[in-house]
């Protein structure tokens, strides 16, 4: 490639040392590519002309062709000067007004010249007025130039403004530097991708984008320079996934065994659902094989994940491994452990707890009994991934809720097995599937997209303050039923005392109400043993409301709870809010959701509690989380090794999102290590992409 693109920008006509240092500063502009890839924020489209007599409100941006009456300079009270000019185009007559630049535009105005001029007018003494319009002249050197219609406006600031770049001044630039350099612009694509995907031009491309001709061409542009940006990212998802294939070799489970049958005969306690027979098909077939598994399944809450993790951990055994299963908290790993031991007993298959906390002689005995293989399956939180844990044969590892997981965490727990071991993550957190693309280019994906049977709509409500009395009565005579209820509070970031104080005098308040039944409460400042004794008392229900800070928020299961009242809902995101819902509607019959709302309501906050009451589908309640927050806050970039791309927008850009993927897939399952001629700018392309994209890390 020319080099020209490395040239420090200060050399660029028009820019010099000043300037290029506040490009630099401000706005991270050091080469004569970081500029050509500093795209426009908007366009204003001036190719439609408007007459002074159509404006009828102060509506947007126009153009007004005419020419110039009269000019006057004034004085303001504070004694600075005030250019008015007075523009006429025959059907009407209009007030240009500069505070600034008065001089310099005194100097350049004529009257009777004829000029286009393009800004917002507003009323002014019942006159239309344009403050700082900007001029273009039509008649320069005799002939008629052209101004430009569709005008790009560039990002700027003040301390760019200071140096005379302003959007104005950034487009003169631009023009400065495709004047030059255009011409230097190279190819990306092959000329296959290109045509399959029917993309204009690189060049062409990048000339539109700055400068299009119109909209059709600047949307071409946008198009093809998303599609490229999207391309490059899939094409390396595509390398990955198949390196992972040929590199990461791990057993074979080849047979269905003794453990699978016995269970699945004698043991099961329900028909498995339509979506769970077909995930366990798609992870037997991935499993039978010599490669390493590593496949996500996604299933809303209550969807039936466990089941379909225990199957595979039957599997496991059946060819002689162990497993481990980790969560993200102690009471979920202990939920798991009651319900998992409870199953794996029928066939004679053992369990084994590893949580932090426990006694030193309770933990020396787990890992002694984990490291001679006398547990099958272990489960546990983070605390399985400590160097002393050591398996005998590890061959599953099962991750719940696996969004709480940062990638480093789960590459350390593979590292205990020798091949690695197959990987099921379970993820109650509907990804959208842009975004799973996106993310999990390099995993496959099982989606159980079917509830069991007998599940009934959780009915919504969103409640002020004013409505707490009657909320309280609903809830008394749903106790009164024999039903159990929680009460939420949110986290309050930046304090866990005061998020303690929110819920202890919650608690308070609902004993005082509802003398007639027990409140219980666990938050994170308890200790574990603690936590599980609440818990446990409010699954005996022995306690019949139990007040909570967020640590119910993943995989509590209490059928006959059918009431969950969240204070403050507003404070809380999408998905949390969403999980939580999960909680009830688990088969003890109709269900209800409260949300409480605070006084003051964000317009996000308030979108957020209608999207709750207008639908329960976690895949369409995560669309909109994303659609809300963006794609970067939607997992947290770095977790989720999302990359920042400059123009593309996963949310919007599904379609190109779609295109790119299968072109690169498809390209890569064909000719894996581009070795095509005519592949050949792109591959070189993408090893610096790939360079450049190394420290995100790899996903899964
Ligand atoms: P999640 O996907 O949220 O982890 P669970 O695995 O905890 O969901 O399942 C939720 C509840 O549904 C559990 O009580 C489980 O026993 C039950 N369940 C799972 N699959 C089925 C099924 N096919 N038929 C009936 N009940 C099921
Ligand atoms: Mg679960």
């Amino acid at each position: 490639m020319a080099n020209i693109w490395q040239k420090d920008i200060m050399y660029l006509k028009k820019v010099g040392p000043q300037r290029a240092e506040a490009l630099r500063k401000h706005a991270q502009i050091r080469t004569y590519r970081d500029l050509i890839h500093y795209f426009p924020r908007k366009y204003v489209d001036r190719s439609r002309v408007t007459k002074i007599g159509e404006i009828s409100g102060e509506a947007s941006f126009v153009t007004l062709v005419g020419r110039i009456a009269r000019i006057d300079v004034n004085a303001s009270k504070r004694g600075r000067s005030i250019l008015t000019a007075s523009f006429t185009d025959g059907t009407g007559e209009m007030v240009l007004t500069w505070f600034q630049s008065v001089k310099w535009m005194q100097k350049s105005l004529q009257v009777g010249e004829e000029i286009a001029i393009f800004g917002k007018p507003t009323m002014y003494n019942g006159r239309w007025q344009i403050t700082h319009p900007e001029i273009d002249k039509l008649q320069e050197g005799g002939e008629k130039k052209q101004a430009i219609q569709i005008v790009p406006y560039y990002s700027s600031s003040e301390k760019l403004q200071r140096v005379g770049l302003d959007s104005r001044g950034i487009r003169g630039l631009m023009l400065q530097l495709l004047q030059e350099s255009l011409a230097d612009v190279e190819e990306t694509l092959s000329p296959g991708v290109i045509e399959q995907n029917g993309l204009m031009s690189k060049k062409e491309a990048i000339r539109h984008i700055h400068f299009p001709q119109d909209f059709h061409s600047l949307q071409a542009a946008q198009y093809r320079l998303k599609f490229e940006e999207l391309f490059f990212f899939q094409l390396m998802m595509a390398r990955r996934q198949q390196k992972a294939k040929s590199v990461h070799a791990a057993p074979p489970f080849g047979k269905i065994g003794p453990n699978f049958h016995a269970f699945f005969e004698q043991h099961m306690p329900f028909e498995l659902t339509g979506a769970q027979k077909r995930v366990l098909k798609e992870i037997r077939r991935d499993l039978a094989k010599p490669v390493q598994m590593n496949r996500l399944v996604q299933g809303d809450v209550g969807s039936g994940k466990t089941m379909v993790a225990f199957m595979t951990m039957l599997m496991a055994k059946d060819n002689g491994f162990q497993v481990a299963l980790m969560a993200p908290t102690a009471i979920l790993a202990e939920q798991h452990y009651r319900k998992i031991t409870k199953m794996a007993g029928k066939v004679g298959m053992t369990t084994a707890i590893l949580v932090g906390g426990q006694k030193k002689a309770k933990r020396t005995e787990v890992l002694e009994r984990i490291a001679s293989g006398e547990a099958d399956i272990v489960i546990g939180t983070h605390a399985l991934i400590e160097p002393s844990v050591q398996f005998k044969q590890l061959g599953l590892v099962v991750i719940d809720e696996q969004h709480k997981f940062g990638v480093v965490q789960r590459a350390k727990l593979w590292r205990k097995a020798d091949p690695f071991p197959h990987n099921l993550i379970m993820t109650a957190t509907p990804i959208p599937r842009t975004l799973a693309m996106t993310v999990y280019g390099d995993t496959e994906v099982s989606v159980i997209d079917e509830m069991p049977p007998g599940r009934m709509p959780i009915e919504t409500h969103v409640l002020g303050e004013s409505k707490r009395l009657e909320l309280f009565g609903f809830v008394t005579r749903e106790l009164e039923r024999g039903k159990q209820a929680y009460v939420v509070y949110p986290l309050v970031e930046e304090s866990e005392k005061l998020d303690l104080i929110a819920a202890e005098k919650g608690h308070e308040l609902l004993e005082r109400h509802f003398k007639n039944f027990r409140v219980g409460i666990v938050h994170g400042k308890m200790k574990p043993d603690a936590k599980e004794f609440e818990m446990q008392r409010f699954v005996k229900n022995e306690v019949q409301i139990l007040v909570s800070t967020t640590v119910i928020e993943v995989g509590v299961d209490v059928p006959n709870a059918t009431i969950m009242v969240i204070e403050n809902a507003e404070r809380f995101g999408l998905s949390q809010l969403h999980q939580l819902r999960g909680r009830v509607g688990r088969g003890g019959g109709k269900s209800y959701c409260f949300l409480m709302k605070g006084k003051k309501l964000s317009t996000d906050g308030r979108k957020r509690l209608n999207a709750m009451k207008e639908t329960t589908d976690g895949f369409r309640i995560s669309e909109f989380d994303l659609e809300l927050r963006g794609p970067g806050d939607f997992m947290g970039t770095r977790q989720s090794g999302l990359p920042q791309f400059m123009l593309a927008n996963i949310v919007e850009d599904q379609e190109i999102l779609i295109a790119a993927r299968d072109t690169a897939f498809e390209l890569i399952g064909r000719d894996p290590d581009l070795l095509d001629p005519m592949c050949q700018e792109m591959r070189s392309y993408l090893e610096r992409y790939m360079k450049s994209q190394a420290l995100l890390g790899t996903v899964a």
